[in-house]
């Protein structure tokens, strides 16, 4: 690839490095006091953590565990999801979501996108419900959140479970209440380039069940409450104690971080709101948008030239996602189409955000974007 120009730094995607810089004593110093106190399973910080995280959510158990994906698979194993059911979710998300379902024996069933939101389109689902059918996964998508009121009473009348994809969405809101809160069970992600991020693999089921959290809480740790009392086949998907301490730096700063997103998002609103051949995503529709991506389309075929273009100039974009789910090979053999994921797997394109870019850099990128498509 050609060098790009000396007067202009590459843009990555994201860069944790200021917030990293910024917070690095403190990192530091948890991590040293993990190591002081040698509990590095299940010590305090996981407890507090999922104490913290509980409160600001405003649910009643938070259950930390060692990623998303192991979130979407306990969870659905927890509401009894297994061989012979169908669980219904978009084909425009990372794949682990619809892994999580293959994982426990169930098969995955896709229901096309709004071409506005990325989110499924709600007013579809229905028509892909069958007796088989044991739940939902709605995916907050790129931080905008999924209009749960439709899903819920779908979820109601067809006796379904719903399970929140919150894994890009930690933050985000829907009318008034904190995405993952809503459904039955919110899985959430701390892979380090989530809005809340560990430096490793993490992640966390919310749940308002008590009985629900208490068998998540046996299926982290071998099936057991107590210490070999084995009561289930569970997992080892605990969060680490030194990942934990790292959320519980970061956590406070996670309003502030948010509100930077949706700032940075507001700037490139400005910039690139009257550039023909794109369209900027959707607005927050029921609640708190967080911008884990900031994705617009690139309409007339154009895309992977704008791309190309950028990457040029030193500015990182991604395509999430160049294939929709059901395309993957893993899934060939379901042989379906889902034409609106189709369309945007062609059209999306990723531009650099974060609670630390600075305006100067939008502007860069927001002009190499008009640039590209003069
Ligand atoms: C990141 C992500 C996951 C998986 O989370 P991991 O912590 O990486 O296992 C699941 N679903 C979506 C939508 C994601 O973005």
């Amino acid at each position: 690839m050609e060098q790009p120009p000396v007067t202009l730094k590459r843009v990555p995607v994201l860069d944790l490095g200021p917030e990293i810089m910024e917070l690095k004593p403190q990192l530091l110093r948890s991590i040293e006091d993990v190591l002081d106190k040698g509990a590095f399973i299940m010590g305090e910080n996981v407890k507090e953590f999922e104490r913290e995280a509980a409160e600001y959510l405003d649910v009643k158990h938070a259950i930390a565990l060692n990623s998303g994906t192991d979130a979407l698979v306990l969870a659905l194993l927890t509401a009894g999801v297994g061989p012979g059911d169908e669980v219904v979710t978009t084909p425009f998300t990372f794949f682990a979501t619809a892994e999580a379902i293959s994982h426990v024996g169930a098969v995955p069933v896709f229901s096309d996108v709004d071409p506005l939101t990325f989110n499924l389109d709600v007013n579809r689902i229905e028509e892909v419900i069958t007796p088989r059918t044991k739940a939902i996964i709605p995916v907050h998508l790129f931080g905008q959140v999924v209009d749960m009121d439709p899903i819920l009473e779908l979820a109601d009348r067809y006796g379904l479970y719903v399970v929140e994809d919150t894994a890009q969405a930690f933050g985000a809101e829907y009318k008034g209440k904190k995405a993952g809160t809503i459904g039955d069970f919110g899985c959430y992600s701390f892979f380090p380039s989530k809005n809340l991020g560990a430096f490793g693999d993490g992640g966390m089921i919310t749940t308002n069940n008590t009985v629900f959290a208490e068998r998540v809480s046996m299926l982290r740790a071998h099936g057991s409450k107590k210490k070999y009392m084995n009561e289930l086949v569970g997992y080892n998907s605990r969060l680490d104690e030194i990942q934990a301490a790292i959320l519980r730096v970061k956590f406070p700063y996670i309003e502030e971080w948010n509100e930077a997103r949706r700032r940075a998002a507001d700037i490139y609103r400005e910039l690139l709101g009257q550039t023909p051949g794109i369209l900027l995503p959707a607005e927050e529709y029921y609640g708190r948008h967080v911008y884990h991506q900031f994705t617009i389309r690139v309409l007339g075929g154009r895309r992977d030239e704008v791309q190309a273009k950028l990457a040029e100039k030193g500015i990182s974009s991604v395509i999430y996602y160049p294939i929709p789910v059901h395309q993957l090979p893993v899934y060939h053999h379901l042989r379906i189409s889902q034409p609106i994921a189709e369309l945007l797997a062609g059209e999306v394109l990723s531009l650099p955000i974060g609670p630390k870019i600075e305006a100067s850099v939008q502007q860069i990128v927001a002009e190499s974007v008009i640039e590209a498509l003069r």
